[in-house]
């Protein structure tokens, strides 16, 4: 069924399913319905009987050579023609240099319109299939085939190859030198994302206790042991797969009465099956002399009269309650400390026998220190009673206190001192520029300097206190995740240099309204101390003889060009890198990356987590490119474009963004002229996307010319370094459901068919407006963000189907949206699909914020989530292609 779009004719959407009939059992609950495929995967993970269709681990016959993840031999050429573009301007002369001022609007004409925006490559479609494929397919980390879109719900099994969940490849086939490479027009690149968040049905990463002794290590390039070693005859040694060494082998690290056909041998030990492991290490992996700590948890809020009259301790307060005595309470080795800051420092003594938290305030603006230890981290179980008398009655204290001047700086600086023995974690409410304290600052923005070369100096630190201090953070094992709820400059640039060099995360709530965006600063917060996170981290990414990591990309701190170092680590930050060849790689080998991350979990444990892959190596750029895939492509262009921001103009950054697109293609057009239609700008089978992807990082607040606020654009930015790349992707290109022509079986559980997802997804629509229709609602789900977007002359029934009201007027689009649980089919749906999303996308709150067509303010911010449409944060993507197109032609590319 769907609703009339037009006011007035609701009647033809009256229907049964959605009036008085009860849907109970359609509604999806949460859990996910999939006992079928997760016990395919458990009987795998076991060596169990062997599932048809689902192939066991192969066994390597010949050296190296079967570990390949494709098999070259079997590639057929494959191209992707775009309709044909018509040029909207005559070609440029071929000696133009490419012009980035392109990008803006103005330079469109308008009548370009001459190709039908319904036959361009397809965000929605491209998932939309994905999700299909794999919705009844595991998909295997050695499969001959690109992994997964981030965007897909899909069961992964994990062979000797990591999984697609923690490492992505912008090629699939390594180039054998840098001639190969450059001719290939690609960035040899990787994204990992170590702490990623598998599902409840595939295996988890496991844990092999070395504490005794020592993980088995190349005694050369000191690589950790992984399933591409290759044994002796004799079991008594091995060689190492990344630099090719020969090591010996305790006998009493594997027995080899352990040796069994299977594998390398050793069929129970994980760290020789499966690509992700945890080394659990001993003392010579600690970072100090002591042994690890449980970490401590710091809850910080800002109690200034910014913060106090949006409300956020009470908001802190109540979300704080939330984590510690919700239904799933923190381990109870994590003890918790609560500390307020407005001028001065309030530290709570919080020991279980006291009926009243006592409060202790420093006053020190210069020599900020902790007045007391005992009392101050406690379990949250024992001391449950004062914590919560503490929640009770903080927002009431400070509600009458207006301190103007936060001191940001000095709270910083406590949390230094109190867990520089532990390590762990702080989460730090700011809402106002620190002007008084240890790192105060200046009012610094400007909106002369948009456009100008000074403007840069708006991204970067001012103040050199932070970056020092999130050096000894770093060295402590902390890290720190800020939510900025300001009203004006706050100097996110700054201030929140802490959290990225630490490996903690800015949350930023620009014109924050705490009934509209308090319940997700809540979700977030619950999530920024739930997920799964290491503390005191070290990476580290080898390669095979002849690779090496010319840079990382991400937040952290670096200290040496080798490897990295985080205070913490989550399951939602991804690191990205960059490849130099240096010499020819043996073609007939394959390529080898194992990258390690040494962590402390917050339980106290010390590890090593190792996520290895292996690709094969091939001379021929064509292959080079036909296996490139698009998602960790633009992921590692986006994350060098936000490295750059700190010594690059933004024109600068533009141009080499689609310079990168440009050169790609050009490439391509000359290893595969022969089978190429002349006249037409064609893609690469994978990268058909890449355009409309990199349009809308051009088009994105972080790097588009204009007005944008230093904070958001310092936000942004730092969030795409970052970023997974399922959120990033969804950044990028949203999903949006059109909801009012949700069919029956939509967003419902599929008894007959249930697959790995909980309800059958629709097919989303396209990020313009073209597919915007009148009288349409729609939810738009982007990495940081859900709306719903209710056009003006949205349906009533729909209306008070959804939300229990009759007109557009009766919303309060200020308050946070709760979904009333209406007994109809459209209410059953949309909560279906929240829920099911909540499920994919646990990093994203999905709280959606309403925005009326034509009322509400925030809709400019909807719109610009219209990527395919020209608007002025850039052209739209048929003028794009016709741009890139007439590049490709002025270089000679007919
Ligand atoms: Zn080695």
């Amino acid at each position: 069924m769907a609703y009339s779009g037009q006011y007035g004719q609701y009647g033809t959407a009256m229907n049964p399913e959605v009036n008085g009939e009860r849907h109970d059992s359609l509604f999806f609950n949460g859990d996910t319905p999939d006992a079928q495929l997760a016990s395919q995967v458990n009987a795998q993970m076991n060596l169990g009987p062997q599932i048809p269709g689902y192939p066991q681990e192969r066994k390597r016959t010949r050296r190296h050579r079967d570990a390949h993840a494709y098999d070259l031999s079997l590639m057929e050429p494959e191209a992707n023609y775009l309709p044909p573009l018509t040029p909207s301007t005559p070609l440029a002369p071929a000696a133009q240099p490419l012009d980035t001022s392109g990008v803006s609007s103005e330079a469109v004409h308008e009548d370009t319109n001459l190709l039908d925006p319904k036959t361009l490559p397809s965000v929605p479609d491209a998932r939309f299939q994905d999700q299909s494929t794999y919705k009844n397919y595991i998909f295997n980390s050695m499969d001959k085939a690109n992994p997964p879109l981030s965007t897909t719900d899909f069961i992964g099994y994990e062979q000797n190859n990591s999984s697609s969940k923690f490492v992505q490849m912008t090629t699939y086939a390594i180039p054998s030198s840098n001639d190969v490479l450059n001719t290939s027009g690609l960035p040899l690149g990787m994204i990992v994302q170590p702490f990623a968040e598998t599902r409840p049905d595939e295996a988890p990463v496991p844990v092999v206790d070395y504490t005794t002794s020592s993980p088995p290590r190349c005694k050369k390039c000191r690589g950790y042991i992984n399933p591409f070693v290759q044994f002796t005859l004799s079991r008594s040694g091995w060689t190492c797969n990344l630099c090719g060494s020969e090591n010996s082998l305790s006998n009493d690290v594997y027995n080899p009465m352990l040796f069994t056909n299977q594998q390398n041998g050793f069929s129970s030990q994980p760290e020789l099956n499966v690509g992700t492991v945890d080394f659990e290490v001993g003392k010579d992996y600690w970072a100090a002399e002591e042994s690890p700590q449980p970490a401590q948890y710091v809850f910080v809020i800002d109690v200034s009269y910014e913060a106090t009259s949006k409300g956020i301790p009470k908001i802190a307060a109540e979300a704080i309650r939330d984590i510690l005595y919700g239904p799933t309470p923190l381990h109870p080795s994590i003890r918790v400390s609560i500390i307020a800051f407005d001028r001065n420092v309030h530290f709570f003594y919080l020991t279980p026998n006291l009926e009243q938290p006592r409060m202790i305030s420093v006053a020190d603006l210069e020599n900020p220190f902790v007045p007391f230890k005992n009392g101050l981290s406690v379990d949250p179980m024992e001391s449950r009673a004062v914590i919560e008398r503490l929640l009770d009655t903080l927002p009431s204290i400070v509600e009458d206190i207006k301190v103007p001047e936060p001191t940001v700086g000095n709270a910083m600086e406590c949390i230094k001192h109190l867990l520089k023995e532990t390590g762990g974690k702080s989460f730090l409410f700011v809402s106002a520029l620190p002007t008084m304290g240890l790192g105060r600052l200046r009012y610094r923005e400007d909106q002369r300097l948009y456009g100008n070369p000074e403007e840069k100096n708006l991204w970067n630190t001012q103040d050199k206190w932070y970056s020092l201090l999130a050096d000894e953070l770093v060295t402590s094992g902390i890290s720190i995740d800020i939510f900025f709820t300001p009203t004006a400059y706050v100097d996110v640039a700054t201030v929140g240099s802490v959290a990225t060099l630490t490996g903690g995360q800015v949350w930023y709530y620009g014109n924050f309204v705490p009934e509209r965006d308090g319940p997700r600063l809540k979700q977030d917060l619950y999530r920024s101390v739930t997920r799964e996170q290491g503390f005191r981290v070290m990476l580290k990414t080898r390669c095979s003889n002849g690779l090496r990591v010319s840079r990382y990309l991400g937040n952290f701190l670096q200290r040496t060009p080798q490897d990295i170092e985080l205070g913490g680590l989550d399951a939602d930050k991804s690191i990205g890198m960059l490849f130099n060849l240096e010499g020819k790689l043996n073609n007939a080998l394959d390529a080898h990356f194992q990258t390690a991350i040494l962590y402390t979990t917050p339980m106290g444990s010390r590890r090593v987590r190792v996520i290895n892959y292996c690709c094969a190596v091939t001379s021929r750029n064509y292959d080079t490119i036909s296996l490139a895939c698009v998602e960790p492509l633009v992921g590692i262009f986006s994350k060098i474009a936000s490295m750059n921001m700190a010594t690059e103009s933004l024109k600068a950054i533009a141009t080499k963004l689609v310079e990168g697109i440009v050169k790609l293609l050009s490439c391509y057009r000359k290893v595969a002229s022969s089978r190429l239609t002349p006249g037409q700008l064609v893609l690469p089978k994978h990268l058909i996307l890449l355009p409309i992807y990199m349009l809308s990082v051009l088009k994105s607040s972080a790097f588009r010319n204009g007005s944008i606020h230093s904070d958001v654009r310092v936000s942004q930015f730092r969030f795409i370094r970052a970023s997974p790349l399922s959120q990033l992707m969804l950044n990028l290109y949203p999903q949006i459901y059109a909801l009012h022509s949700l069919q029956p079986n939509e967003c419902i559980p599929n008894a007959d068919d249930p697959g790995c997802t909980p309800i059958e997804y629709p097919l989303c629509v396209r990020a313009s407006r073209k597919f915007i229709e009148d009288g349409g609602a729609f939810l738009i789900v982007t990495g940081q963000k859900v709306f719903l977007w209710l056009h003006q002359r949205t349906s009533p029934l729909l209306l008070q189907d959804l939300l229990g009201v009759n007109q557009l007027e009766q919303i309060d689009s200020m308050k946070a949206c709760e979904l009333p649980e209406m007994d109809n089919l459209l209410s059953i749906q949309v909560r279906n699909l929240l829920s099911a999303l909540k499920l994919q996308y646990p990093h994203i709150s999905m709280q959606p914020q309403i925005v009326r067509q034509g009322i509400d303010g925030s809709e400019g911010e909807v719109f610009s989530t219209l990527v395919e449409d020209p608007s002025r944060e850039g052209v739209g993507y048929v003028e794009f292609l016709t741009m890139i197109h007439e590049t490709l032609h002025s270089q000679g590319f007919k």
